[in-house]
């Protein structure tokens, strides 16, 4: 039984590993999804199409159809033209492709992706961080500062803001950030990659003049991105070969990922909730999670945020410890800090928005993060069988104090 695993303490790992639940319940869709339903097929029948979209012949014909349609797919979930969306290997290199398109300036939430953050530090441009505020929302006043600062010498300024964060589904005010970027002259970059397929999202509505998105957040393949461009701007490729793509993105396309993406573009644009749709259920696992977690702490609870992503800190607990101890009971989440490699380190998102500091516990609380995300293989069962094994797992583990 799985239960036993939650008194372990989690230092005896080998041993509980030998207890695991055969019954994986997978509550980490913002670090990738699962295939949706229908795609998989769509990807297989792809694979029979072979030809090189470049090639006049029939097949290359028949594979450039494929990706046709599937640019019209993509650009119809964001309210883009087809014409406007370009296909490449991921979402982290669309994003770097709009950032080192030889801005003057670049400025960017203290709070975006990795796949930001680091081309802005790396590209040559002067880059300016705005701050957030503890509720994780952009702070309006260190943009109009930084706008200022950029503009104020005529700048060619680019400003990323994401439309929701990774870890705490933090949604920002894009269209008002877009129009306050306008008003200064500048061009604004929004990583959509966590909106898109979770809530509606229109480019044309929010005003920006670049978005990003990936396949793999929204029940595609990985190694799949996307990014629009407002008509009448250009870009230049950071990958140059054969021309495809109109000359931004050289490398003969993806073509049966690329017809997986568009497919579940079309799948989900048809079931996207409205703005708040799944916050019902969001609010009452929360309150579940939180009388099971004594003094923990909802992230940018009071903050408009994504209706699948909830990230707790429990003051006390190393999140590392919690993702195991979870892991082995059957249930996938990540700890709220950023992971790569396999490895947690510390959260500059959660950091900017200064957690922990309120209640006094510094690092602790920042370090002690989970992020559960669910999506659409998640049923209320998941979610409430969830609640259970978390209450053990949290009170049961070896460290656990209450400081509330
Ligand atoms: N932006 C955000 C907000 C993300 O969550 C991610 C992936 O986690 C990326 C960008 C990068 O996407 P990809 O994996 O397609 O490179």
């Amino acid at each position: 039984m799985a239960r036993d695993v939650f008194f372990l303490g989690f230092d005896g790992v080998g041993a509980a590993s030998a207890m695991m639940d055969s019954r994986r319940t997978y509550l980490d869709y913002n670090a990738t999804s699962p295939l949706r339903p229908g795609v998989r097929d769509v990807f297989v029948d792809a694979l029979s199409c072979f030809g090189n979209p470049s090639s006049v012949h029939t097949e290359g014909r028949q594979a450039r159809a494929l990706v046709a349609k599937a640019r019209k797919q993509v650009a119809d979930l964001i309210g883009g033209q087809a014409s406007d969306v370009s296909f490449c290997g991921s979402a982290t290199e669309a994003l770097n492709m709009v950032i080192r398109a030889g801005w003057d300036c670049v400025i960017t939430l203290a709070s975006e992706h990795a796949a930001v953050l680091e081309p802005a530090k790396g590209c040559g441009a002067d880059h300016y961080t705005v701050g957030v505020t503890p509720d994780g929302l952009v702070d309006l006043s260190d943009l109009a500062a930084a706008l200022a600062r950029a503009g104020g010498s005529g700048l060619r300024t680019l400003v990323c803001v994401q439309a929701a964060n990774n870890e705490t589904g933090v949604l920002q005010p894009i269209d008002e950030v877009a129009a306050i970027c306008r008003e200064a002259g500048a061009l604004v970059l929004c990583d959509a990659v966590q909106v898109a397929g979770k809530l509606s999202f229109d480019v044309t509505d929010a005003g920006v003049d670049f978005a990003v998105i990936s396949a793999h957040k929204l029940g595609g393949m990985k190694g799949v991105g996307a990014v629009w461009a407002r008509p009448g701007l250009t870009l230049a490729p950071l990958v140059s070969g054969g021309g495809q793509e109109k000359g931004l993105r050289g490398g003969t396309e993806n073509v049966a990922a690329i017809a997986a993406f568009g497919a579940a573009a079309e799948i989900i644009a048809g079931l996207l909730e409205t703005k708040g749709g799944g916050c019902h259920v969001q609010e009452a696992f929360e309150t579940s999670l939180l009388e099971v977690t004594p003094g923990g702490v909802v992230v940018g609870q009071r903050a408009p945020r994504l209706p699948n992503t909830t990230c707790i800190a429990v003051p006390g607990r190393a999140a590392e410890t919690l993702v195991i101890g979870l892991d082995l009971a059957g249930f996938a989440v990540s700890a709220g800090a950023a992971c790569s490699s396999g490895k947690v380190s510390r959260s500059h998102v959660l950091d900017a928005m200064g957690l922990g500091k309120e209640l006094g516990s510094g690092e602790e609380l920042s370090a002690s993060a989970i992020r559960i995300s669910w999506g659409w293989e998640t049923t209320q069962d998941d979610l409430d069988r969830f609640i259970s094994v978390w209450s053990q797992t949290v009170t049961s583990s070896k460290g656990y104090r209450q400081v509330a």
